[in-house]
């Protein structure tokens, strides 16, 4: 017979025993690596726009929701190191640009003694970035969103485990996941990014002092909005692109020639159709050896204090533990999804940078909406033709739907109409009238197929556009629409008032 000590023990000592067992045991699970494990409906990983907007709706919905996120803050990319503090800078960096460069003087403001507080500024953007950042917080503890801190993998296809700061792992039990972990800087081989000198765009945001010269490789979204800042703030700034164009994927040609004219004009150089080979370090000089893309033979070193390398992001899906079970990637490292968002299990579901389709925060917050009510039961649907895009340069360009080279290349009939920001008041008003509106509307039935625009406030007209091409409207419904006067939206009439019947009233 077996001897069981427990059994001999008395009942008082048998409880003092457990009770110190009890306890014990939070220490016990800690050394383990482990600690507590909890059930939950929906356990999202990331909480940048896709990841923390999904969790809030899953909550709105009713579904018991966790969202696991390893930064110290909420808001991933887009609010920490990507939309939010390049806007700052971008906004504050004009208003130095304006009192600096004599622009305040054309309008009968005179200022002496104009200087940059670099620091301040840097301030400025990251007190946006904390309340922000902050607010999200607040929005989960509202919504009544979990938040665990920490590093979330899929161990199990209802399991995810989150490995936190402490070294201890939280286990979470879930009936859905859905995968929010964003994309990073794609590397430029050969050259490494030291982030102080040798930056990517988060070092962008963060140097200590303006660069006497600096140099941008990639001339799409995010090196022109970085490049510009730093421009305005005293840098002689050259753009080096492979592309013989600016403005990355998706900009209309006519747009991208006029855009390039306008920044030129501002002192930002180009360098298009030209190959980076690599850089290195003379002391505190950056040498960038570079080719001509067509032309290898024509090689030049041009130099730099600062070299920021924006040649585009990656999904970032490091440690996620997606090949244990089972979930495989493309060649870009996107996951593939179905229309649901759903991976090839199908409660484990991807949005965002993660998958397919143009890298941009809002694109991520509707497939974070649209994902989750589809986990309810919902029919998703997003019309990814819908989707607008916006560089936030001086003036700014938006756009939304196909481009004329789209056109062209699909063999579909259309319609220009074009209306130039010169001859709109409230631009002419603000001596702010660089660029135009292109609308883009089917020949036959007039339906609006691409609005494209350079202004000052392209990415607010933009979403009037986007409205209209989203419900089906024709360049006639648009221009037929009252606009308030003097706004520069009434370009916006016009261009399509043009796309309709050929003639706009006010030029
Ligand atoms: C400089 C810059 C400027 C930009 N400007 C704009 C702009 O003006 N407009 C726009 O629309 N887009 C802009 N973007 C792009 C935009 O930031 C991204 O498209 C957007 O953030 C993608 O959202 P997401 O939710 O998919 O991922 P992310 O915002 O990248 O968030 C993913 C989060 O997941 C976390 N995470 C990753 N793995 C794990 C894990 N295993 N466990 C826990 N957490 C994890 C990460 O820490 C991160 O916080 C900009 C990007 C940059 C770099």
């Amino acid at each position: 017979m077996q001897c069981n000590l427990w059994n001999v023990i008395t009942p008082a000592v048998r409880t003092t025993c457990f009770k110190q067992y009890q306890q014990a045991l939070p220490a016990i699970f800690h050394q383990r690596n482990y600690s507590k494990a909890q059930d939950a409906d929906l356990v999202v990983i990331g909480s940048g726009p896709g990841g923390y907007v999904a969790s809030i709706k899953a909550a709105q919905l009713g579904l018991k929701t966790v969202c696991v996120e390893k930064r110290d803050t909420l808001g991933g990319t887009c609010l920490n190191v990507g939309c939010i503090p390049s806007k700052a800078l971008l906004h504050n960096s004009h208003y130095y640009h304006m009192a600096h460069a004599g622009e305040f003087k054309t309008r009968g403001i005179l200022m002496d003694n104009v200087k940059l507080d670099l620091p301040a500024l840097m301030l400025t953007k990251e007190t946006a970035v904390k309340q922000l950042t902050g607010g999200i917080a607040m929005l989960f503890k509202k919504n009544k969103v979990t938040h665990i801190s920490g590093q979330g993998t899929i161990t199990g296809k209802n399991q995810v485990s989150v490995k936190k700061a402490d070294g201890s792992t939280e286990v979470v039990n879930t009936k859905n996941i859905i995968i929010a972990t964003g994309s990073e800087v794609t590397p430029f081989p050969g050259i490494t990014i030291d982030e102080n000198t040798i930056v990517s765009s988060t070092g962008a945001l963060t140097l200590k002092a303006v660069p006497k010269r600096l140099i941008v490789i990639g001339a799409g979204v995010i090196g022109l909005e970085l490049g510009s800042v730093w421009k305005r703030l005293g840098s002689d700034v050259t753009a080096i692109e492979f592309l013989s164009s600016i403005g990355g994927m998706g900009i209309d040609g006519e747009v991208s020639k006029s855009f390039q004219k306008i920044l030129e004009k501002q002192g930002l150089k180009f360098k298009l159709g030209t190959k980076v080979t690599g850089a290195s370090k003379s002391g505190s000089v950056i040498k960038v050896n570079v080719e001509d893309a067509k032309n290898p033979d024509k090689k030049e070193t041009l130099e730099c204090e600062v070299l920021l390398v924006c040649v585009g992001r990656r999904p970032y899906t490091e440690g996620l533990g997606l090949e244990k079970i089972g979930i495989e990637q493309d060649q870009r490292g996107r996951i593939p999804v179905n229309v649901r968002f759903q991976t090839v299990i199908p409660n484990i579901y991807a949005i965002g940078d993660t998958i397919h389709g143009p890298m941009l925060a809002h694109k991520a917050e509707d497939e974070g909406i649209v994902c989750v009510e589809g986990i309810k039961g919902g029919t998703p649907h997003i019309d990814y033709n819908c989707i607008p895009s916006v560089i936030y340069t001086h003036p700014e360009v938006a756009w939304v739907g196909k481009t004329e080279e789209d056109l062209k290349s699909e063999g579909v009939q259309y319609k220009v109409g074009k209306f130039p920001f010169m001859a709109n008041s409230r631009a002419k008003t603000n001596n702010d009238s660089d660029g135009f509106v292109k609308v883009l509307s089917d020949k036959n039935t007039d339906h609006i197929l691409g609005t494209h625009m350079i202004s000052s406030v392209a990415g607010e007209i933009i979403n009037e556009a986007v409205l209209a091409q989203e419900y089906g409207a024709s360049a006639e419904d648009i221009a037929r629409v009252c606009h308030a006067h003097p706004t520069c939206s009434e370009a916006l009439r016009e261009a399509a008032l043009t796309a309709y019947c050929g003639k706009p009233i006010n030029f």
